[in-house]
């Protein structure tokens, strides 16, 4: 349902979870964010962020993702929410849409032994990412989401990875650009009190995310996309 994420020089999660608050008005069943600071560290809930209680202070690290939920595949709990992750845990996952193959895709990962965890479909992007990975999570984003039919949004970090990759179809993306830092969001909602330099991402689009700077490609070759300003008053 809502997508955030960051990547530069502050902490991650307090402006992950003040972006995805600001997200509320699309309504969501649960939440989660993860954050990489050699490694990933997760939490993930049922209900609403402001009543969850969650002790949120193993959440360091400068690079985070966050989602706020509205369930399609697999029911409303603290499992099936968002980010999702492969066997190892070392790759993480948030997804706004429906991934409409995830049966097929689900069933061909379990025979290559891959053990599923929840009963989403985003569940299997997770999985796919880690079949393709060696070494490089930018090669291995952009083989996984070839095999995806549907409707994505994601962004996907990995352990030892000073990167967030990102790529959309057929579901909204945006990247604010800051001083030092990169914001990424479903609608530019949670970008606006950080930068006003936005840069819509194209069905089709995967893009590689640091600190200080944007590589956008599409179907493998790297492509301009230019910058919006983006401020209150429209
Ligand atoms: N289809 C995914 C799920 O049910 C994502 C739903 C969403 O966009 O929030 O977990």
């Amino acid at each position: 349902c809502g997508i955030v994420g960051y990547i530069g020089w502050k902490e991650a999660a307090p402006l992950v979870i003040e972006g995805l608050k600001r997200l509320e008005y699309r309504g969501y069943d649960s939440f989660g964010v993860a954050t990489e600071n050699g490694d990933i560290n997760i939490i993930k809930k049922s209900g609403k962020i402001s009543e969850s209680g969650a002790d949120l202070s193993a959440l360091v690290g400068t690079i985070g993702i966050g989602h706020t939920r509205w369930a399609t595949h697999g029911v409303p709990n603290d499992c099936n929410a968002h980010p999702h992750t492969d066997c190892t845990g070392a790759i993480a996952v948030v997804h706004n849409g429906i991934i409409e193959n995830y049966a097929v895709l689900k069933r061909k990962l379990i025979e290559k032994g891959h053990r599923f965890k929840s009963e989403t479909d985003t569940e299997v992007i997770a999985h796919l990412v880690e079949e393709y990975f060696s070494g490089d999570l930018l090669a291995a984003v952009t083989a996984a989401v070839r095999h995806l039919e549907g409707s994505y949004a994601i962004l996907v970090i990995a352990k030892d990875d000073q990167r967030i990759v990102a790529a959309r179809k057929s579901s909204p993306l945006v990247l604010g650009i800051g001083d030092g830092e990169v914001l990424c969001a479903s609608d530019v909602t949670p970008l606006l009190e950080h930068t006003q330099r936005a840069v819509y991402l194209e069905d089709g689009d995967v893009a590689a995310l640091t600190a200080s700077r944007i590589d956008v490609y599409h179907d493998g070759v790297r492509v301009e996309r230019s910058i919006t300003h983006i401020d209150w008053s429209v």
